[in-house]
C-alpha cells in the first residue's frame, strides 16, 4: 500500500493585511519530497500524523509537497497557481499510489478563488481520476463548501480547539485512505451548512463541548465521523458558516440524517455561542481581585493565529497603568523594538515605542517608555504544548524589556503565544505571576490551562475581536446569525 500526502495550509484574513505573497510560504514553511519527512515526522501535527499511521501500518508515505503560512491576508493568486501546481506535480511524481491524503486549512482564499480548498481537491480528482481514495484534513475554523465535498472522498475536521487532535486526524486520515482503498469502507459525506458566523469558542468546555459529544455520540452509533464546523468569521467572502460534515459507510441518508441533527441542535443552542468579554481594564480589575495565581488574560482581539497583526496594545497599556508586580507581557509584535534592545544590549535602558505600529488607529498607538534591557534572545524555542509538541518556534529576534513593575516581551514575528516555554526562554516562570498577559484566541489554553489559577478572555478593538458587528462585511451572504434579525432555519 502506498499513499501520497500533501500539504496546502493557509487562513486567510481578507480585511486585513496586504496580499500573502509566494515568498511568505517560503519562509515559513515549504517542503518538497523527503523535507517533508525530515520535518514532520515526531511532530504532533496533521502531516507528522499521516507519517506516523503509514510506519505503524507498513503503508509506504509518498511525500509531495507541503506549504503553509500563518494567518494573514489574501493569498496573491500566482502563488496559489504555484502552489497547487507544486502539489500536482509531486503527486504525478509519485507514480502508482493507492490513495491520496492532504493536510488542508479550509479557509483559505487566493485573489480570485474565495475557496482554495474546493479548488484544490477539484483538481486533485481530476488528476487521479474519480475512483481513488482522496481524504483531507481540515482545521474547524473552515468553510464548507459543496465543492469541497464532491470532490473527497472524506474530509477529517479536528474536533477539539485549541487543535490538540491535528495529529490524530492526520493518523485518522491515512488509515481510513488505507481502509478504503481496500475495499473495506466506502466513505460518503452530507454537509448541513447553518447561516451563521460564529465568534471563535473553544470546545474545552461549554456549548461547543456539548456539541462535539453530540458528534460522538453519532459516531458511536456507526457513523465513521461527524464533526462540528465553528467556521471562520474574520474573513469577508461569501461563503464563512458553521456547519456539520456526516462521513458514513455507504449510507448517504445516515450521513444527511447525523449532519441535520447535529446542526438542528447548534441552531437551538445558538444563544450560548454569543461571546461577552470584559474590556482589558475590566480583565485586569479582575485577575487582580482573584485570590492566587497565575491568572492568565488572553487579548482574543488581535490574535495573529487569526489574521491579526499582534502589535496592538490595548492590553499592554491597560497593564502598565496597573504597574502590578509580577506581572508580565508575553508577547507584541515589534520588530523594531526588538531591533532596537538588540543593538543597545542587556542593561540598556531604550527610549522604546512598543507596538501600535501596524494599525494604531484600530489597535492602539505605540506605548513610548523607557524600557530597561533584561535579556535578548533568538526567538527559537521548541513547542511544548500538547498543540504541535515538538515542533521548532522561531520568533525571530526577542527582548524581554521591564517598564516599572511590568516585563514586557517583544518579537519580530506575528505569532500568538501558544505555551509558556517563550516565557522561560526569556527567564520567567508562569507559574510564578500574578498576570500573564498575551494574545491568542484559545490555542494559548492547551498549554495555559494545567498551569493556569484562572483564565481570562479580554475583547479589545482588534481584527480578531468576537465583537463581529464592528466589521463592515461587503460579501458575506446575507442574512447571517448573529449580525442580522430574523434569522431562519432551515429557510
Ligand atoms: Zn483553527
Amino acid at each position: 500500500m502506498r499513499i501520497a500526502i500533501g500539504q496546502i495550509s493557509h487562513e486567510t484574513n481578507t480585511m486585513f493585511g496586504p496580499p500573502t505573497p509566494v515568498e511568505e510560504f517560503q519562509r515559513q514553511g515549504w517542503a518538497t519530497g523527503q523535507e517533508i519527512l525530515e520535518r514532520h515526522t515526531g511532530v504532533r501535527g496533521y502531516l507528522g500524523g499521516m507519517i506516523a499511521a503509514g510506519a505503524d501500518h507498513g503503508i509506504e508515505i509518498g511525500p509531495t509537497f507541503a506549504a503553509q503560512a500563518h494567518p494573514s491576508g489574501t493569498i496573491e493568486r500566482a502563488a496559489f497557481d504555484t502552489m497547487l501546481g507544486n502539489l500536482l506535480d509531486g503527486i504525478r511524481a509519485a507514480g502508482q499510489v493507492d490513495a491520496v491524503c492532504l493536510s488542508l486549512h479550509g479557509a483559505g482564499s487566493a485573489e480570485g478563488i474565495d475557496d482554495i480548498e474546493g479548488t484544490i481537491l477539484k483538481a486533485v480528482r481530476e488528476l487521479v481520476g474519480p475512483e481513488l481514495p482522496v481524504v483531507a484534513t481540515l482545521d474547524l475554523h473552515c468553510h464548507s463548501t459543496e465543492l469541497m465535498i464532491e470532490n473527497a472522498t472524506a474530509l477529517l475536521t479536528v474536533h477539539e480547539y485549541p487543535h490538540v487532535d491535528s495529529y490524530e486526524r492526520g493518523y485518522e486520515a491515512v488509515e481510513l485512505a488505507a481502509k478504503a482503498a481496500r475495499g473495506e469502507v466506502a466513505p460518503v459525506m452530507a454537509l448541513a451548512v447553518l447561516p451563521m458566523a460564529i465568534p471563535p469558542i473553544t470546545s474545552f468546555h461549554g456549548p461547543a463541548r456539548e456539541i462535539n459529544e453530540l458528534c460522538w455520540d453519532w459516531e458511536r452509533r456507526g457513523l465513521l465521523d461527524v464533526t462540528f464546523v465553528h467556521g471562520y468569521p474574520h474573513t469577508d467572502v461569501p461563503i464563512i458558516s458553521s456547519s456539520v460534515i456526516a462521513v458514513a459507510d455507504g449510507d448517504r441518508e445516515l450521513a444527511k440524517q447525523a449532519a441535520n441533527d447535529v446542526a438542528g441542535r447548534i441552531w437551538e443552542m445558538r444563544e450560548q455561542f454569543r461571546s461577552n468579554l470584559p474590556s482589558p481594564e475590566e480583565a485586569i480589575r479582575q485577575a487582580l481581585a482573584f485570590d492566587g495565581g497565575p491568572v492568565v488574560i488572553a487579548e482574543v482581539s488581535d490574535n495573529p493565529g487569526g489574521g491579526s497583526p499582534g502589535d496592538g496594545t490595548h492590553l499592554l497599556r491597560a497593564l502598565l497603568d496597573a504597574n502590578q508586580p509580577d506581572t508580565a507581557f508575553g508577547f507584541i509584535y515589534d520588530p523594531e523594538t526588538a531591533a532596537q534592545a538588540h543593538a543597545a544590549g542587556p542593561g540598556a535602558t531604550i527610549e522604546a515605542r512598543i507596538g501600535g505600529k501596524t494599525d494604531p488607529d484600530i489597535l492602539g498607538a505605540p506605548v513610548e517608555v523607557a524600557a530597561y534591557v533584561k535579556s535578548c534572545t533568538d526567538g527559537r524555542y521548541i513547542v511544548q504544548s500538547p498543540m504541535g509538541r515538538g515542533g521548532q518556534a522561531n520568533l525571530g529576534k526577542m527582548a524581554r524589556l521591564v517598564v516599572g513593575n511590568v516585563d514586557v516581551i517583544v518579537g519580530s514575528e506575528s505569532h500568538q503565544t501558544i505555551d509558556d516555554e517563550l516565557f522561560r526562554l526569556h527567564g520567567i516562570e508562569v507559574s510564578r505571576l500574578k498576570i500573564a498577559a498575551l494574545k491568542s484566541q484559545n490555542h494559548f489554553r492547551a498549554g495555559f490551562e494545567p498551569i493556569a489559577a484562572e483564565i481570562i478572555r479580554t475583547d479589545s478593538p482588534g481584527w480578531t475581536t468576537s465583537n463581529l458587528e464592528t466589521f463592515n462585511y461587503q460579501r458575506i451572504r446575507r442574512p447571517i446569525w448573529p449580525l442580522d434579525d430574523g434569522v431562519e432555519w432551515p429557510s
